[in-house]
């Protein structure tokens, strides 16, 4: 039988994925901080509730799409009362390692079974269901989460024990952060330099530096286009998670610590909730 889903949080990313699990056909039930962005889903045909508590009654798989670890361990400590024996919570937030080791400790203490399942992609994987799961946690509970897991992404990577999702999950954005800085930094420069950035783009255009990240980051920059995908406030809480694990783990964390600062310029300078992307006007600065 199919699973019924709860899934809290309807941000950038959980919205999307809100609607491909009604798109599989699965019963679900939502809820959001604020309200107003559960509407879109209550037309789509999901149930939305007041409280985490009243959303994850009944739930089969509990999905949470929160900031961090802070607001995931807030709302599920108000869901808590309502969670059903044998339900499995699948924590998709990217908390980093610290904060997935104690969430983790958290629902073993309440006997709730766990996956940890940070996602690859940003609003548009998330909408139309090509994110990449980087699945952690007990092999038995794969098949009862796989329907869920297969509606919001086109893969699921099994990682290991719980906790390694979430730590390549830091490994994958270290790249994503290090790439985004990298491409603000050789826009601005080309500016600078008295250059079009097109030239950038048709230099390194088929060779193995391309990829498509690089064009798509460089024309929504020279378009002015900082749409958040993936926001700047959500970059910065990233690139301190990575710069925790570096240090924690003996590395260290310099590089990270330089894409931290500019993200924090970027966000001093107005652009919090802009694009990633918008990291360009700290190289600006
Ligand atoms: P977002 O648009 O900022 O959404 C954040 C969500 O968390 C909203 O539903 C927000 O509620 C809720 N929230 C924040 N603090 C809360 C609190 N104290 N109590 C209750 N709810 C709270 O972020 P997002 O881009 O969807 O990202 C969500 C998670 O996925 C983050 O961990 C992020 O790092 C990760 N992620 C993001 C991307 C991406 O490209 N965007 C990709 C992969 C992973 P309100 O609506 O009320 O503010």
């Amino acid at each position: 039988m199919s699973p019924r889903v709860a899934l809290l949080g309807l941000g950038t990313m959980g919205a999307g994925m809100a609607h491909n699990i009604l798109a599989a056909g699965l019963e679900l039930s939502v809820w959001n901080r604020s309200p107003d962005k559960a509407a879109p889903l209550a037309e789509a045909g999901a149930t939305v509730a007041a409280t985490p508590a009243e959303a994850v009654e009944g739930a089969d798989v509990v999905v949470t799409m929160l900031f961090d670890t802070a607001s995931v361990l807030e709302v599920m400590t108000q869901a808590a009362a309502s969670l059903g024996d044998d339900v499995v919570w699948v924590q998709t937030s990217t908390l980093g390692a610290d904060g997935t080791d104690a969430v983790a400790a958290v629902a073993t203490e309440r006997g709730v079974a766990f996956v940890d399942a940070p996602v690859l992609g940003t609003k548009g994987p998330a909408e139309n269901g090509s994110l990449v799961v980087l699945a952690s946690g007990e092999e038995s509970l794969r098949e009862r989460v796989a329907p869920v897991l297969d509606a919001i992404g086109s893969r699921t990577l099994w990682v290991g024990p719980v906790g390694s999702g979430s730590r390549l999950k830091l490994v994958c954005n270290a790249w994503v952060l290090t790439v985004v800085g990298g491409i603000a930094q050789s826009v601005a420069m080309a500016e600078a330099l008295g250059l079009d950035p097109q030239l950038f783009l048709d230099a390194i255009d088929g060779g193995a530096m391309d990829a498509p990240y690089v064009a798509m980051k460089t024309k929504a920059i020279v378009a002015g286009d900082f749409a958040p995908q993936f926001a700047v406030e959500g970059g910065l809480k990233d690139a301190g998670l990575i710069a925790d694990a570096a240090r924690q783990s003996g590395l260290d964390p310099r590089l990270m610590e330089a894409l931290r600062h500019e993200l924090q310029v970027a966000i001093d300078t107005g652009h919090g909730d802009e694009d990633l992307a918008a990291v360009y006007h700290a190289a600006k600065a």
